[in-house]
């Protein structure tokens, strides 16, 4: 199986140019997936897809093995939402929600380990330390 079977520059195959994983900064160096821009802070800003990465994975068994991935032009990308008032604080009421332990109810200085779904302490039945809980003197 070659990669050239991905490789569709003129999107004559896929309607969309597709390039193989990897390639499309060989061919257009103006191109990023979503993740990638967000890396360099900026947002896809409403612009249409560009063209599309194509590469095969085990994991997408029921598209037949393919995976695709969105390809936006950096060129045509707006920088990231400025912090509002408004979001900063419903990004802190996240992160708090996420540092708050749904037995104890106690909020913590780090978040909740997602695969205990609550503080270590009332798994193990121990006692927080000062330094863990938020607002502490420690
Ligand atoms: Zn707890």
């Amino acid at each position: 199986m070659s990669a050239a079977r991905f490789l569709d520059p003129a999107g004559e195959r896929y309607g969309v140019p597709t390039y193989p994983w990897g390639w499309a900064f060989v061919f257009d160096p103006d191109l990023a997936t979503r993740k990638q821009l967000a890396a360099r802070g900026l947002r896809p800003g409403g612009q249409q897809v560009a063209a599309q990465l194509m590469w095969r994975s085990r994991k997408a068994r029921r598209s037949g093995g393919i995976r695709t991935a969105a390809l936006f032009r950096i060129s045509l990308a707006k920088p990231k939402l400025p912090m509002t008032p408004a979001r900063s604080r419903a990004l802190a009421a996240a992160l708090r929600a996420r540092r708050t332990c749904p037995t104890c109810h106690l909020v913590f200085t780090y978040c909740m380990p997602t695969s205990l779904g609550q503080c270590p302490n009332c798994v193990y039945g121990y006692t927080p330390e000062p330094w863990e809980l938020e607002g502490s003197a420690a």
